[in-house]
């Protein structure tokens, strides 16, 4: 059989691993660190860094189609996998995810929504900026950001003044969206150009890290068509192969706005290994190897909740023991604090989704009651 090589070692390449090895693939994966999730679960490994050419050669060498659960290749490192084997999704399509103000540039010219937004350069076009976004605005990291990291909110003009100007440029700012929810598709697309949607996800955050994703979305349904028709559209303009999540805000009057894409396995889709036939990756693995794409079916209805940092992994016994609740933890020794240690997936036949109370109920000591009560 074929083998897929992922670039990346953790927790969505070891999924995506686990997925290839249930269809009878070997995996090949690069990542600095043998002691990665990923590499746990692997058939072998290129141990080396993402730009070192001689990893990369060495990689690209070992696998038939390779692909990446971690973004942020250089260009150079791209061009030279991309010379060696078919690289799915293209280097062109993670260099737009890799830099937000590309892939706002680039969202735009597709006709995506997005929240007003102004390009940072430097200090000096920050009070620009600040007073055309009426000093409500996120300050963000054009590149390297996740979980929320390098994010400044910024509430009035005091606030702004506090912040002073002495910040890591370039940066993008994004007026803040009061939104009703946040929602999320998960969109494959394969060689053939046959797409599939995975159901709309509403997905809610602590801290800036995602904790719950709830499928399906709570939403009405022309809504989640055209959430839906949003991630094809995109998929399709990209010319993705593989999988990516389509992040999206849904406004005060009902539309849609695009928050970013991740051409990749994405945390907001985990609940499908559990509450579809065909999981986000499976259906990756197979969009990637070139397999036709089965039907994105959901078969039950899920919430799922991750496990972050210590606190959370303290209750894995007690998750164990729970009833109804599927674990999925990701091999990492240290549980620092705001680290994905693992998720936990609850499903539900179809239609009985839970409201607060009864999701607390599954959840048990996973929520807290302050968490709970606002769902
Ligand atoms: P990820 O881990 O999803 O890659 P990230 O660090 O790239 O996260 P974003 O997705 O840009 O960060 O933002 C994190 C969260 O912050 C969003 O899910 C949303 O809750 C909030 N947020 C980001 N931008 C805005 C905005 N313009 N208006 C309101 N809330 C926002
Ligand atoms: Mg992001
Ligand atoms: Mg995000």
């Amino acid at each position: 059989g074929a083998t897929l090589g992922i670039v990346g070692g953790g927790q969505l390449g070891r999924m995506s691993a686990m997925a290839a090895a249930r269809l009878g693939f070997r995996v090949h994966v690069l990542t600095p660190d043998i002691d990665s999730p990923a590499c746990e679960v692997a058939s072998s490994a290129t141990i080396g860094d993402y730009d070192d050419e001689v990893a990369l050669r060495d990689f690209a060498e070992h696998v038939d189609a390779v692909t990446f659960e971690f973004e942020n290749v250089s260009a150079h490192g791209l061009r030279i996998l991309e010379s060696i084997k078919p690289v799915r999704p293209a280097g062109a399509v993670l260099e737009i995810s890799q830099d937000r103000i590309a892939e706002k540039r680039r969202l735009s010219e597709i006709g995506a929504a997005l929240a007003p937004w102004r390009e940072v350069p430097d200090a000096a076009a920050l009070a620009a900026a600040a007073e055309a976004l009426d000093y409500r605005l996120i300050l963000k990291t054009t590149r390297f950001g996740y979980d929320g990291k390098g994010q400044f909110r910024i509430r009035d003009a005091e606030e702004f003044a506090a912040l002073g100007t002495d910040l890591p440029y370039p940066l993008v700012a994004e007026g803040i969206v009061d939104f009703e929810r946040e929602i999320s598709v998960m969109v494959a697309r394969g060689l053939d150009g046959d797409v599939r949607c995975f159901d709309v996800t509403e997905n809610r955050h602590r801290n800036g890290i995602l904790d719950l994703s709830l499928a399906p979305a709570p939403i009405p349904p022309a809504l989640a068509a055209q959430a839906q028709s949003m991630a094809r559209h995109i998929a399709e303009s990209l010319d993705l192969i593989g999988i990516m999540g389509v992040e999206m805000f849904v406004d005060a009057r009902g539309g849609l706005l695009i928050n970013e894409i991740a051409p990749r396995p994405h945390n907001s889709g985990h609940w499908t290994m559990n509450a579809c036939l065909v999981d986000q990756f499976e259906m990756h693995v197979r969009a990637v190897l070139g397999l036709p794409l089965p039907e994105a079916t959901r078969h039950s209805d899920a919430v799922m909740k991750n496990l972050i940092g210590p606190d959370d992994m303290a209750l894995c016994d007690a998750v164990l023991r729970m009833p109804g609740l599927a674990l999925h933890l990701y091999g990492k020794d240290e549980a620092r604090p705001g680290r994905k240690m693992g998720h936990v997936n609850a499903i539900f036949p179809r239609g009985a989704l839970p409201g607060p109370f009864g999701i607390a109920a599954v959840l048990g000591p996973l929520v807290e009651p302050v968490v709970s009560e606002d769902i």
